[in-house]
């Protein structure tokens, strides 16, 4: 396109939050990059109709956040959640990417069912999106055809409970992990010490049993042990290895110190609602609240905030797995785990930054940067002139709670209902088109494939 006929926005006055150098700026949209950034209020405006200037000031300009864990449910499970609506949810949150699960109906676990998901994404999602291929015991042939400049990772349930996509013979996985190129990202729960934790407690308690025993059930043991072996493998391998969810203080002793995340061979994964909830929320919320692995202790919690700001965590996602409220309100045995949060992981750690527990720039760079230097995102996660432009404008001072009226899950809940957060998002943009407007999603979709350089 000529460089006169594109659109153009110019974002004046913002705080722009990117690598740690907060400064107030101009940002140039052309099209679908960033054109320049500039001092404030010195962005060129062109004489062109067309141009758009949104003035920003007190406003905070990210970097759109990349999501790598998510469950959109599509297809197969679409009563629960789909691309659509949990892509629109996502938009409205500041997310301008996700990778998604292999979990859905049938699972993502051959080339041609993954190659279905992403046309299907191509039609129907408002944002960038990526599809995970799962590894079975039996699927390593189709893994081995996989294109490793779009595929993010090879999915592994080391023994979770998720269907029968598990992979349990120790030869195979070691085959996986020496697939070389493509990461290996693990769900690490022991489904051994799991099962013998249930049969123990319905026989003491029976099948009404309180959600808040599912820190026990699903034990700290079951993950220490878990991830402790895949941290094994991938070292005795090469692998690299993705520790998806982690829950625990002690997993934290697993990772290494700060330095630069590419360099890293296990990288730590926590997601919002270990860093948000502990085990008290189960009196309240029940198994609105049961994700595997659980929300555990106060001092988990914190503990998994240190090391994101230590620099041992480098994501932060979301995990966003939606139910219907009937499935949940099921009894705890037969209640399935998981919850919606991709509208919210964005303002929910913004929150705690107004708490001091984290900062923009840290949450920026577990959100945005690290996600695209780890799997090799090129072009993006970043507010750089040449960039595409993804960008979040959130408000730091526009306090709103959570109701009914305002989620936009396909299931029509969210486990913070009630909760009043202090930012908002104003408007996404996604490869220039902004997909949700100063409070509204626009209708417009702006979705492309990711792309990996490794
Ligand atoms: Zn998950």
């Amino acid at each position: 396109m000529p460089e006169e006929t594109k659109n153009k926005t110019v974002i004046r006055n913002a705080l722009l939050i990117s690598e740690e150098n907060s400064r107030e700026a101009d940002v140039l949209i052309s099209g679908d990059r960033i054109a320049g950034i500039y001092p404030p209020g010195k962005a060129p405006v062109s004489p062109a109709p067309g141009t758009r200037i949104i003035e920003a000031s007190g406003l905070w300009l990210m970097p759109g956040v990349i999501d790598d864990h998510v469950h959109f449910r599509e297809p197969g499970l679409t009563h629960k959640a789909d691309i659509a609506s949990e892509s629109a949810a996502a938009a409205a949150g500041g997310v301008t990417s996700f990778m998604e699960m292999p979990n859905t109906v049938p699972q993502t676990v051959t080339i041609g069912e993954w190659e279905r998901k992403n046309s299907l994404a191509r039609e129907r999602s408002v944002i960038n999106y990526s599809f995970y291929l799962g590894a079975t015991d039996s699927n390593i042939d189709e893994l081995r055809k996989a294109n490793p400049d779009l595929v993010p990772a090879f999915k592994l349930f080391l023994g979770a409970s998720t269907g029968n996509m598990l992979v349990s013979n120790n030869e195979t996985l070691e085959a996986i992990f020496r697939l070389g190129k493509i990461p290996v990202a693990c769900h690490c729960e022991d489904e051994k010490i799991i099962k013998a934790n249930s049969a123990a407690y319905r026989e003491e308690y029976g099948e009404t049993i309180s959600p808040s025993f599912h820190p026990l059930i699903r034990s700290r043991e079951a993950c220490l042990t878990s991830s402790t072996a895949a941290v094994t493998m991938a070292r005795r391998t090469g692998a690299r290895l993705h520790l998806l969810h982690l829950s625990t203080a002690e997993e934290t002793k697993l990772l290494t110190q700060g330095g630069d995340p590419s360099s890293k061979q296990i990288i730590g994964e926590v997601c919002v609602h270990h860093l948000w909830f502990d085990d008290r929320a189960y009196a309240e919320k029940g198994n609105l609240v049961k994700w595997n692995p659980p929300i555990r202790k106060s001092s988990d919690r914190e503990a998994l905030v240190r090391a994101v700001r230590e620099g041992l965590i480098d994501i932060i996602a979301t995990d966003h797995a939606p139910h219907t409220l009937e499935e949940k309100s099921a009894p705890y045995f037969s209640a399935p785990s998981g919850g919606p949060t991709v509208q919210h992981s964005l303002v929910m750690m913004l929150e705690l930054c107004h708490r001091g527990e984290l900062t923009p720039e840290l949450v920026v760079r577990k959100m945005c940067h690290n996600p695209a230097i780890l799997f090799g995102i090129p072009d993006r996660g970043f507010i750089r002139e040449g960039y595409k432009a993804d960008l979040v404008l959130v408000d730091p001072a526009a306090p709103w709670t959570v109701s009914r009226k305002n989620i936009l899950y396909k299931c029509g809940w969210s486990p913070l209902e009630g909760t009043t957060f202090r930012n908002s998002v104003v408007t996404t943009f996604a490869n220039g088109i902004p997909v949700f407007e100063d409070g509204h999603l626009t209708g417009r979709r702006a979705p492309e494939m990711l792309r990996f350089k490794r």
